[in-house]
């Protein structure tokens, strides 16, 4: 690759990352970190910040930290902060020993706070919540100057330290940023830097009663960790000017963080905001925050995505400057390609048909050799027991079959894979007419599925013998949502009149006896069906499967190269 070509393939801010380097800007360090608020599971949009957070920190050589955006006492929780690790390193990544929670600094950002008290630039105001939005005016009305705006710093001071020891109730004063109640930007105008709250907080229990809001947390995290490029989504580039207007008043050093904002994942047919997984959770709409149809990662793991499929999709939607919404084929997509290459195929009956195959020896069974995966022969083969009694699929066969039905009919001949050509024979009926079972021979010179004398046969049909196939709970999972958009409901709706009905079926499914002890998070594809996964709360006597992802059907290619 030339340097021409390498430089085109850069996105906006590994550029951003390249002329800092050049211009050895921070030391030519970078360093990262990927902030989540501990209130909720990550999901898939998360996976994408991550996997750039980290994957640019690798790239260049830098670091990258794990910090816990925990300013908000109120909705966190250390289920939360235990999930968030382990989807975190599940998706391969590692922050070694750089993992870090905002609450960890709120004795140096109190002390920050006390710095631009000092400096005149921050103010004790005592308008309530709705009179400083009242006073903010509109985008294209400058804003009323509160009338504490000026203050005295000695009065602000002594105030402030008592917001701290609690002396006062809720909502009564707020310490707010004097910056400029004209500024077209509203964030600008004079924003609240703490206000008190009288809540416990999950790690620093009752040591506080004032606790920052998120810009001045999160920009002087980023300052006190010694970040280079703080990588967050779209709607906070409004807040940029914020962002660079605490740094100013506080930094002392060369070293600069600079805030970066990339476009959230948004996926077709599914839904992202946290409130509203909350509610799929609570309300019961789902089992838990890991179920497989959530867009969780956790819910993907428990379903049988791969860590490699989420990176790779993560990598191939790239990182842009302008919100989209992405197909979410393309998510599934990756999964089969990983899938394809590296799990086991096996054969699995998921609504059987029996057939008793007539010239078969009674009482015997043999064991035919199976190739494990045809697009790597290093996976071996296994055996599978044959015998005079199979299951098929009902759905590969037809009793008035058109010329186009390549499957099973009477008097029609199929391969079954890696068994014999068998012929149906008779179709048996109970009194009402419903066909029980079938009737067919076989080919004994067909061994193996081989033609014995170039003779070709169309389908090729997947089996289980009837007397060692093992039952196993099957789920099968779809899409949660049956709109593209599932925000969008109807009049006096909401997105939940979107869920599909359909998203889980459950039933019995016939499985080669080799499953047996497949262990919980093992992945397989049926072949012809799709891939399943075995459910963590799977055991030996009671077997779950989940349906990953269904198959695009791929044997009309196998039975070409035959
Ligand atoms: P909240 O509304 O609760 O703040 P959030 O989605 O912003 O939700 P955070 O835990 O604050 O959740 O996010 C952690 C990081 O992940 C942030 O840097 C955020 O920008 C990023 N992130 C969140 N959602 C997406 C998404 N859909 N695509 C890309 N990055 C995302
Ligand atoms: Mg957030």
């Amino acid at each position: 690759m030339t340097e021409n070509t390498k430089k085109k393939s850069l996105h906006f801010i590994q550029s951003i990352i390249e002329e800092d380097i050049r211009n050895n800007k921070n030391n030519s360090k970078v360093h990262t970190r990927f902030p989540p608020e501990p209130n909720g599971y990550l999901h898939i949009g998360h996976a994408k910040s991550i996997c750039l957070n980290f994957g640019l920190a690798k790239q260049y050589n830098g670091l990258c930290n794990l910090r816990f955006d925990d300013t908000n006492p109120v909705k966190e929780d250390v289920e939360y902060v235990d999930s968030i690790q382990e989807d975190i390193k599940w998706l391969g990544f590692d922050w070694e020993d750089r993992k870090y929670f905002a609450s960890d600094y709120f004795e140096k950002l109190y002390e920050f706070a006390i710095i631009l008290i000092k400096k005149g630039k921050a103010y004790v105001c005592e308008m309530s919540a709705d009179e400083i939005s009242a006073n903010r005016g509109t985008p294209t009305q400058p804003g009323k100057k509160s009338p504490w705006r000026n203050r005295p710093v000695e009065e602000n001071l002594n105030l402030f330290e008592r917001m701290r020891k609690g002396e006062f109730e809720e909502g009564k004063y707020v310490l707010r940023a004097k910056i400029d109640m004209a500024s077209p930007n509203m964030h600008m105008r004079d924003p609240a830097v703490y206000r008190i709250r009288n809540i416990e907080h999950h790690r620093t229990g009752n040591k506080w009663c004032i606790y920052p809001m998120y810009d001045w947390a999160h920009g002087l995290s980023d300052y006190i960790e010694k970040i280079t490029h703080s990588l967050c989504t779209l709607e906070f580039e409004v807040h940029r000017p914020l962002y660079d207007w605490f740094l100013d008043q506080v930094i002392d050093t060369e070293y600069r963080p600079r805030q970066i904002e990339f476009a959230r994942l948004n996926l077709s047919f599914t839904i992202m905001s946290k409130r509203k997984l909350l509610k799929l959770v609570e309300e019961k709409y789902v089992d838990g925050w890991d179920d497989p149809r959530m867009p969780t990662i956790s819910g993907y793991r428990r379903r049988g995505y791969t860590p490699e499929s989420i990176r790779k999709f993560a990598d191939k939607i790239g990182v842009a400057k302008r919100d989209n919404v992405i197909d979410v084929a393309l998510l599934e997509h990756s999964i089969r390609e990983d899938l394809n290459k590296k799990v086991k195929r096996t054969m699995a009956v998921l609504n059987p048909l029996k057939i008793v195959i007539d010239n078969y020896p009674e009482g015997q069974t043999e064991e035919l050799e199976a190739i494990n995966n045809p697009e790597d022969e290093s996976m071996g083969t296994r055996m599978i027991p044959f015998s005079k009694t199979i299951y098929i699929e009902k759905e590969d066969f037809m009793e008035n079959a058109p010329k186009k039905f390549f499957r099973l009919a009477p008097g029609r001949e199929v391969r079954l894979r890696y068994a014999y050509f068998i012929t149906c024979t008779k179709v048996v009926k109970d009194e009402n007419g419903n066909i029980t079972e079938l009737r067919a021979s076989y080919d004994p010179a067909s061994k193996g599925g081989k033609s014995p004398d170039g003779r070709k046969v169309k389908g090729t049909l997947h089996w289980v013998s009837a007397h060692e196939a093992i039952k196993a709970e099957i789920r099968l999972y779809d899409r949660l949502f049956l709109n593209e958009n599932p925000e969008v409901a109807e009049e006096g709706k909401d997105f939940t009149s979107n869920i599909n009905p359909h998203s889980l079926e459950k039933i019995t499914g016939y499985l080669e006896p080799g499953l047996q002890n497949a262990q919980p998070e093992s992945k397989y594809q049926f072949e012809r069906i799709g891939y399943f996964c075995v459910d963590k709360d799977s055991t030996k006597e009671h077997l779950i499967f989940n349906r990953t992802i269904t198959l695009r059907d791929s044997w009309a290619k196998i039975d070409k190269k035959k």
